[in-house]
């Protein structure tokens, strides 16, 4: 039986939920009184940091296909990438489900305006779809993207995703972002001024920073006007920059064992703050795009249910350590 904060009896805990960490879907599905479903889309955008507007190659791990479900390809259109991801998930979910277009590749804010609203909109009228989730770059949100998406959201739901995988210049730079911490903050700052949900990834054991900082990280974020968060370790992907510079230098890399992971994640939710929804934990890439050590045949729905029995073995929740106002770690 899971336990309250202080001992005294069961849940909740302070999201008002029984498990140990805010859990997004837990709150997702409190809010809309049903489980919401995503559904990748390639939409067909391109990112600044390849095409040379702001910088050329690419962030140093980023290999699209690794993580592109197969039935999201450009040269399907967007209704029929989400008629298909809806009929590959249907026999997951006997029960009613309603969808979020989830626009995955690359960066899905980096077009004019008409032909943001086109994409968006052509995907919110795909029956059963209710709300669209946005994955971007924070240096490719302007005041006219985010008006118009606050206007959206007004409709629908709307979630605005800007992956920045660090909090430190150094590793901003080291993976070849193109964009500093500032920027990252002034994105999420302009986004929340108008309402719009945000959320931002981290990853773990970067080579260009300690564990400490990769911990201290937790206080930074909870610091922004964060709705989500999504965790991942470090994975050297194949056709990446980063497969070439882990090979030159193999010994600059220290990866998370299984174990040691579950533990530094417990560390981190510890000190993050309870108000950020918690919606991913691990990475998985297919094993045929490894190049360095992974966590072996163990799944990220493994790993979330190896965090929660520490978790509750621990007798622990996330933000138990949090302290409100501790300026301690911030950026
Ligand atoms: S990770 Fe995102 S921002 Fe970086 S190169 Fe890939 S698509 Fe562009």
């Amino acid at each position: 039986m899971t336990t309250k904060p202080d001992g005294s009896g069961p849940g909740p805990f302070p999201w008002g939920g029984v498990r140990r960490f805010n859990a997004y879907s837990d709150a997702l599905r409190k809010k809309y009184g049903t489980r919401l479903q995503k559904l990748s889309v390639n939409a067909g955008f391109s990112c600044p940091n390849r095409d040379g507007s702001k910088g050329r190659g690419g962030c140093v791990f980023c290999n699209n296909s690794a993580f592109n479900p197969s039935y999201c390809e450009t040269g399907k259109s967007i209704r029929q990438q989400l008629e298909e991801g809806k009929a590959f998930h249907a026999w997951r979910y006997r029960k009613s489900v309603q969808y979020i277009a989830y626009f995955q590749a690359f960066s899905n804010t980096y077009a004019p305006l008409e032909v943001l609203k086109a994409r968006y909109e052509e995907a919110l009228h795909v029956p059963g779809v209710v709300g669209i989730s946005i994955g971007t770059r924070p240096d490719c949100v302007d005041e006219e993207v985010l008006d118009y998406l606050a206007g959206l959201s007004k409709r629908h739901f709307v979630h605005l995703e800007m992956g920045i995988e660090s909090c430190y210049d150094k590793s901003l730079h080291w993976m070849n972002r193109g964009h500093d911490f500032a920027c990252a903050r002034r994105a999420f700052e302009m986004a929340a001024e108008r309402g719009l949900s945000t959320g931002t990834h981290l990853i773990f054991g970067l080579p260009s920073q300690s564990r400490e900082e990769d911990s201290a990280q937790a206080g930074i974020l909870s610091r922004l006007p964060l709705k989500t968060l999504k965790l991942h370790q470090l994975q050297i992907i194949r056709h990446t920059a980063l497969e070439e510079i882990y090979a030159r230098n193999p010994q600059d890399f220290q990866f998370f064992s299984l174990d040691g992971y579950i533990d530094f994640v417990i560390d981190f939710l510890e000190r993050l703050s309870p108000a950020i929804c918690m919606e991913r934990f691990s990475g998985e890439a297919p094993p045929r795009f490894q190049a360095g050590p992974t966590f072996g045949m163990v799944r990220a729905d493994r790993v979330l249910q190896l965090i929660e029995k520490r978790m509750e073995e621990r007798q622990t929740w996330q933000g138990r350590l949090f302290v409100p106002g501790n300026k301690e770690f911030q950026a």
